[in-house]
């Protein structure tokens, strides 16, 4: 479903080069998780598969189903399955989480040629998905993010994946700022979209999440390259002993 190969990027604004020389490969129906310390390019990696203009491709290519997306923009992406849940959720002031919900859903089935959903069938499409995500609906009348704590973005951020029925789901850092029951909430509702014409890249530097979203593979990304890749075990080995044994052996 998805191949980067030998992937270069830069920061468009003053060319430092982030991403250097990376590979991965993800099947539909896989789990593969993303870990390495801070820093090391995750997010931007993120960024650069949803097609953010800041970051420009030198070098490589990504293959989605076989076809390059590095000419498509990023809602072209969105349309053909491509999701990302950020680290860093944006606030939306004036735009109520419900409205955005809406535009999101019939954006995409536009973009498919299918016709808008009709109000009440959209409205009991998200009461369901908040619903079992405890997001209520004095929540989704806010305006997106703004004021939402840490777990709430986040929860916000599951529930347009749940919407969407994306393809591609890349999740950066779904776990920081869940408390454990929140943790539980958002793992079940990722895990209950598993399926085998779906994948997920579950960026993390914590072992915790991947306690509740078990990864079919485990990749170390450290200063913009996969040094490292293993099953679920190589997490477990690196949330006891760290990053640095990787990082040397890779050296
Ligand atoms: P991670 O998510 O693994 O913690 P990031 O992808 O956020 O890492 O960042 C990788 C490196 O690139 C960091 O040193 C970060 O400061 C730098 N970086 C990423 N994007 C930008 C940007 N737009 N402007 C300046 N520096 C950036
Ligand atoms: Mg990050």
């Amino acid at each position: 479903m998805l191949e980067i190969k030998n992937l270069h990027a830069r920061i468009a604004e003053d060319g430092t080069e982030i991403i250097r020389g990376l590979n991965l490969t993800v099947q539909a129906g896989e789990v593969a998780a993303i870990m390495g310390p801070n820093g090391s390019g995750k997010s931007t990696l993120s960024y650069i598969l949803a097609g953010r203009p800041d970051y420009e491709v030198t070098e490589g290519d990504i293959l989605y189903n076989g076809e390059s997306i590095l000419e498509m923009d990023p809602a072209e992406r969105a349309a053909s399955g491509v999701f990302l849940a950020f680290q860093y959720p944006m606030e939306i002031p004036g735009v109520a989480t419900m409205e955005f919900l809406k535009v999101a859903m019939n954006s995409q089935r536009k973009a498919r040629g299918e016709e808008e959903l009709k109000i009440p069938e959209l409205l009991k499409r998200v009461k369901e998905a908040a619903g079992a995500l405890n997001i209520n609906m004095d929540m989704l009348k806010r305006p997106l993010n703004v004021g939402f704590s840490g777990g709430e973005k986040k929860r916000a951020e599951i529930l347009q994946m749940k919407l969407l029925q994306p393809k591609l789901c890349v999740l950066d850092e779904t776990d920081s700022g869940l408390d454990i029951d929140a943790l539980k909430i958002v793992s079940d509702g990722v895990n209950a979209l598993r399926s085998p014409d779906r994948a997920f890249l579950v960026i993390t530097h914590y072992q915790r999440l991947l306690d509740h979203i078990v990864p079919d593979t485990v990749h170390v990304l450290y200063r913009g390259q996969i040094i490292k890749s293993g099953d679920k075990s190589l997490a477990m080995e690196l949330e006891q002993n760290g990053y640095a044994g990787i990082i040397d052996e890779a050296a």
